[in-house]
């Protein structure tokens, strides 16, 4: 029973300067810092979800297109 967060742990990074750090990614898209403090030195970071080769296995977020 893992269902109790809608958030789940990926990795990120910073679009402003680049830095990889572990985030929380909630169900609606939302992406937070996992630390209360920032990995990068951004006054206003600009963290998305790193997704090159790595697949992550979600099966109940599927897009029918
Ligand atoms: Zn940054």
């Amino acid at each position: 029973m893992t269902a109790s967060d809608d958030s789940e742990k990926a990795p990120g990074v910073c679009e402003n300067c680049g830095e990889l750090l572990s985030v929380w990614v909630a169900r609606d898209g939302t992406v937070r810092p996992i630390s209360p403090h920032n990995d990068c030195s951004c006054a206003d970071p600009s963290l998305r979800v790193v997704d090159e080769d790595d697949v992550f296995e979600a099966p109940d977020e599927q897009f029918t297109e």
